[in-house]
C-alpha cells in the first residue's frame, strides 16, 4: 500500500469521517458529546439504551458519551435518533 493519498487543505482530516455532526446536549445533568453516525459506517449491531432494541448495522443514528471524563470506549452509548430526542422521557431501563 503507498501513501499516495494527498493531503486537503482543509483541516477537515483532523476528525473521523464518519462522524458528520456533533454536539453537546444535556442528559442525567451531564453533558454529552452527541454524534450522529452514518448508516454506511454503522457497521455492527448495537443496543439502544432508550428502547432495549438493536440498532442494526446500516441504521444511520447517534453515539453519545459524557463529556466530562473519563469515558473511554465503554462509556459510549448508541442511541436511535428518535429515542435520543425523547430520552427525556423514556430514560434507560434497568
Ligand atoms: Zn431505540
Amino acid at each position: 500500500m503507498g501513501r499516495k493519498h494527498r493531503r486537503e487543505p482543509e483541516r477537515n482530516a483532523d476528525r473521523p469521517a464518519f462522524f458528520t455532526y456533533r454536539d453537546v446536549e444535556n442528559f442525567r445533568g451531564e453533558e454529552w458529546v452527541v454524534q450522529t453516525v452514518t448508516g454506511s459506517a454503522a457497521t455492527k449491531t448495537y443496543r439502544c439504551p432508550g428502547c432495549d432494541h438493536e440498532i442494526r448495522p446500516a441504521t444511520p443514528h447517534v453515539v453519545a458519551y459524557p463529556a466530562q471524563g473519563l469515558g473511554g470506549v465503554e462509556a459510549r452509548r448508541h442511541w436511535h435518533k428518535p429515542c435520543w430526542a425523547a430520552r427525556h422521557h423514556r430514560g434507560p431501563r434497568h
